[in-house]
């Protein structure tokens, strides 16, 4: 079968690699159907500051249908349209043993420690697979971790109702924030993005305003309401320290992206304003959630995305994001229908 498997930082190849055997017990075999190409997929083609195994075959946000049950995994048939859960947790450490799963001490993710999404077929635990609707569009369905990661970044966020927010960087997770924020919250919202046409596309689906991170700008798009939550999304340590700058006081900051180099910052801007930093990692048990969400979401997410048909168009597609070469806050491979 096809995979597209990385070797090393930008070697990347779509190369044919024998199919997985019949799983073992506690694992299935999934057909994969759509997957998605993720920043952290491309962060660590760009730098390999996550490679573990070489090669690996990447992709971590899929869905597919069940093809084969190993010994042991009484609650999926075959057929099922199913979601990946992207964080391979241990289930036995402190961590995971209080819930928080996410930040298991040996958290690894799929298509790092073991193979993930893009290929024809993928193995893994049954832990780790949640049943979709079986009639959502696999480009939808495969939406279902980030939905789950910028859940989790909302929720800890967790604003009073008719507070302001604003996102910081509006690609996938920012966008993401957006739109659930815009049907889970009253409150308005601003989005900025060094991309304008893309802040503008978000904002237009999410109902928002657009913005650039300067206290004036967004004290009159709120109508001199105040500002005291915001997301970051970019992980840009200018956006941060400026995004902070811009919030009053009695708020939060939630840190969702991927950060390059250290923050500069006046701590006493935390102290005077009160401000809470809240780093948000994956997700927790949002996933269930994110997937229920995700039927209402679906005409909105298909706008957010571009579809391509090939696991062959993946290596160019991972040169031309990384170059920032697109409009859309998501590109979806179709594998199968
Ligand atoms: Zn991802
Ligand atoms: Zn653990």
């Amino acid at each position: 079968m096809k995979a597209v498997r990385l070797y090393d930082a930008l070697d990347l190849r779509v190369e044919e690699v024998d199919r997985p055997r019949s799983p073992p017990a506690g694992y299935v075999t999934i057909d994969v159907r759509a997957a998605g190409i993720c920043g952290s997929d491309l962060h660590n083609y760009r730098t390999g500051q996550w490679i573990s195994r070489r090669p690996s075959t990447a992709g971590h946000e899929f869905c597919g249908r069940v093809s084969a049950i190993g010994k042991g995994v009484e609650d999926l048939a075959i057929g099922d349209l199913v979601a990946a859960d992207s964080r391979f947790y241990c289930g036995q450490c402190e961590a995971c043993r209080s819930g928080r799963t996410n930040i298991c001490e040996h958290l690894g993710f799929v298509g790092e420690v073991c193979d993930g999404g893009f290929a024809e077929q993928v193995e893994l635990p049954a832990r780790l697979v949640f049943k979709h609707e079986p009639s959502l569009d696999p480009a939808v369905a495969a939406m279902a971790e980030p939905l789950a990661v910028a859940l989790h970044a909302v929720r800890r966020l967790n604003p009073p109702r008719g507070e302001a927010i604003i996102l910081i960087g509006c690609g996938t997770i920012g966008g993401l924030c957006g739109l659930l924020l815009s049907h889970l919250h009253d409150g308005k919202l601003l989005f900025a993005d060094l991309n304008g046409s893309r802040a503008e596309m978000v904002a237009s689906l999410c109902g928002g305003s657009v913005v650039s991170l300067d206290k004036s700008q967004a004290r009159t798009a709120l109508g001199d309401a105040r500002l005291r939550y915001a997301v970051d999304a970019t992980g840009s340590t200018k956006a941060i320290a400026q995004g902070i700058e811009l919030l009053d006081g009695g708020g939060a900051f939630a840190l969702v992206g991927i950060s390059h180099g250290k923050l500069d910052l006046d701590p006493n801007v935390l102290v005077e304003r009160e401000i809470s930093l809240i780093g948000c990692h994956a997700f927790e048990s949002e996933l269930a959630d994110a997937i229920a969400l995700l039927p209402k979401l679906q005409s909105s997410l298909l706008q957010f995305s571009e579809v391509l048909n090939s696991l062959d168009d993946i290596p160019g597609a991972y040169r031309r994001l990384s170059d920032g070469r697109t409009n859309k806050l998501k590109t979806i491979i179709r594998i199968a229908d």
